[in-house]
């Protein structure tokens, strides 16, 4: 295990906005101490890494990704979202088991890259052996589920029935769970219930609990799916539906939860369930805005995730916050909401939660040692040392960050990817996606 000393680094104060000049001892995967001054007796054998006037955050959670998606950032662009979606299953299904290792790949490298340390995926099981080897290659930390549906939402969906969804969860849970040193958790992911019984929610839901692991799904993120749901089990809403089966608690966590009642925000506020913001696919998927501001007032734990790219177009999550809060401000008229502090806790901390952690998401001695580091001396965007914290999020963006842990090792230095030759996949992904491409047109 590898043991750092991280020299004059500006810690930031997500409360205030502040920073603190200070070293941090990395020892056995967490922040072993925090001191402005640590003695080098104190570090020793430590690899020391100079960090002067680079600013400390904790390492990104990005609470809802479809990684494999990075393959497909181009042929879904700009069309309505029922083609969205039947295109999308189409695509997957041309995809062969190399190309899910190596989109799963370029998505967790490229995350990294930009800082973030964990992901919150919801995949497929069909590949799920090259998916996770390449999750445990890059090393990043994940939890895992895969996409369950038994409702034909439109033609391509895939059905399955509850007896399989449960045998594939037994099998990803006994994969999946605390591998790669406890860096991989497992999850269940129905789709949502436009596509998902609600016998199926809940048996899920009751061999989440068993196992004592989250469950991951989509929320009321088209208007017109959302509309079905209500009317076909005579309810108000998808949320409302969440509800009367039980399945809204503190371990479920519920992507982009837009077309939402104020009582079914006041349903997830009493239940503890986790909302994640997912601004770039709402808006150029054309979803709708969620009331984030509003969940944010009742005390809601609001996370945030990139999606994939097939809808987003980007693993940054820095632009994710960016866009998030501008439109919060946007659309209640009030510039205070989503403020720069609150954005980067729901980055971080809240995510983590959202997944288990009460020892991740937080620079604090004895946490886990998810960290980045955040030079912005070296781009004209960004120049002004006493708003970092606010000029990241609002003038910045993934490439300002230079240091990544993940916990305890050293996955990104000098904005270079530390464990592959970044030009070496690239070159591989470029091949594949346009090789993927032509099959694509010939569909
Ligand atoms: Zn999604």
């Amino acid at each position: 295990m590898s043991k750092f000393l991280v020299r004059n680094c500006d810690l930031g104060n997500l409360d205030d906005l502040s920073v603190k000049r200070v070293d941090i001892l990395i020892e056995n995967s967490r922040f072993a101490k925090i001191a402005e001054r640590i003695d080098a007796r104190e570090a020793y054998g430590a690899t020391v890494i100079d960090a002067h006037g680079m600013l400390a955050l904790p390492g990104f959670t990005d609470t809802h990704t479809h990684m494999y998606q990075t393959f497909i950032k181009g042929p879904l662009d700009d069309i309505p979202i029922t083609d969205w979606l039947i295109k999308l299953f189409r695509i997957e299904d041309i995809m062969d088991e190399e190309d899910y290792y190596y989109a799963t790949l370029l998505a967790s490298l490229s995350s990294l890259r930009f800082g973030t340390t964990t992901v919150n995926e919801m995949g497929s099981f069909e590949y799920l052996d090259p998916i996770i080897q390449a999750f445990e290659d890059a090393g990043i930390r994940v939890t895992y589920g895969t996409s369950t549906t038994d409702v034909a939402e439109n033609p391509e969906t895939p059905i399955m029935s509850i007896d399989e969804a449960l045998r594939r969860s037994e099998i990803l849970y006994s994969k999946v769970h605390g591998r790669n040193n406890g860096l991989m958790k497992a999850s269940v992911a129905p789709a949502g219930l436009p596509a998902v019984s609600r016998e199926m929610a809940q048996a899920l839901k009751k061999f989440a609990n068993a196992k004592g692991i989250v469950y991951h799904t989509h929320l009321g993120e088209g208007k017109m799916e959302t509309q079905n749901v209500a009317d076909k089990y005579g309810l108000n809403g998808e949320c409302e539906a969440l509800y009367e089966f039980g399945i809204l608690d503190k371990n479920t966590l519920l992507a982009h939860s837009i077309w939402l009642s104020d009582h079914e925000i006041d349903l997830i506020a009493q239940s503890g369930a986790n909302p994640v913001h997912c601004p770039n696919t709402n808006m150029k998927i054309s979803d709708g805005i969620p009331k984030i501001a509003q969940m944010l007032q009742k005390g809601i734990n609001v996370a945030m995730g990139c999606d994939g790219e097939a809808s987003s177009s980007t693993r940054d999550m820095v632009r994710e916050g960016r866009a998030g809060s501008y439109l919060q401000k946007a659309i209640t008229l009030d510039p205070t909401v989503m403020d720069a502090g609150t954005t980067f806790k729901m980055m971080t901390v809240n995510g983590a939660r959202a997944l288990g952690y009460d020892d991740l998401g937080v620079i604090r001695e004895g946490n886990q040692a998810d960290m980045i580091l955040v030079n912005m001396e070296d781009d004209l965007a960004v120049v002004d040392n006493d708003h970092r914290i606010g000029n990241l999020l609002y003038a910045g963006d993934g490439h300002n960050i230079d240091t990544v842990f993940v916990r305890g090792e050293l996955k990104v230095r000098n904005k270079k990817i530390q464990c592959f030759d970044e030009q070496q996949i690239i070159d591989i992904c470029q091949r594949r996606i346009h090789n993927l491409n032509e099959r694509i047109r010939k569909m």
